[in-house]
């Protein structure tokens, strides 16, 4: 195992729960974590403050920033990264053959940027590559694997992804044709479980039990979208 910092939680959010996506708790807890660690013990290291003023924060991260009870914290990150601001948000000089490039360039790479999103990102394509390994050697890892419901698609894209890079072939199409199979299922039954919920809508109907269908439109959205769909 060459990934093995990660095996820990990656069996362990595989071992939560079966109705949810994996990747998404371990995406969830990687993000509290950054969150927790950018107001606490790393606010004040220069190196941290250096990338916080480089890459600043997207919308979701800066939303949840703001929902934080560290007020004075996120205002010491955000003088600095203003301050930074200053000598590249500005109009070219008087000689600039586009007064707003600089202006412009800067603004542009900033709306790419999150210093939370790379953090989380740096770890969770390691945890991809360690779940593709774990697939691979483990055969309880697998068993484990068989329980679950779903992935969401996006992160089951990755981890299929991932599994190419790392695994022999062999090793990767296993897990690839497991992967399809299983979100083949799924995708089946959340469409069925989305039709039996737009036919109730029709009077006709009315004696027709819900079965799976209520919170079906909720789940189809996470199965499309992931987690994060719900506090957006
Ligand atoms: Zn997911
Ligand atoms: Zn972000």
């Amino acid at each position: 195992m060459k990934e093995h910092i990660y095996t820990i939680p990656v069996t362990g959010a595989f071992s939560e729960h079966t109705d949810k996506c994996p990747f998404c708790r371990l995406y969830e807890k990687l993000e509290r974590d950054e969150l927790d660690l950018i107001l606490g013990a790393s606010m004040m290291e220069p190196e941290i403050r250096r990338l916080t003023n480089e890459k600043g924060f997207c919308e979701r991260h800066f939303g949840m920033l703001l929902t934080t009870k560290n007020r004075l914290g996120l205002g010491l990150i955000l003088e600095s990264h203003l301050e930074e601001l200053k000598k590249d948000v500005k109009p070219g000089g008087a000689f600039a053959r586009d007064i707003g490039a600089k202006s412009t360039g800067r603004i542009a790479e900033l709306e790419q940027s999150c210093y939370i999103c790379d953090r989380i990102e740096e770890k969770i394509s390691k945890m991809f590559t360690t779940a593709a390994y774990l697939y691979d050697e483990e055969k309880d890892f697998r068993a484990r694997f068989g329980e679950i419901k779903y992935f969401c698609l996006p992160h089951g894209r990755r981890w299929m992804s991932a599994a190419k890079e790392a695994l022999s072939k062999d090793g990767y199409s296993a897990l690839a044709r497991a992967l399809c199979d299983k979100n083949e299922k799924y995708l089946h039954s959340i469409k069925d479980d989305v039709s039996l919920f737009c036919k109730k809508f029709d009077y006709r109907f009315d004696d027709l039990p819900w079965g799976e269908s209520k919170d079906s439109i909720e789940r189809a959205a996470r199965f499309l979208k992931g987690d994060r769909v719900k506090d957006q």
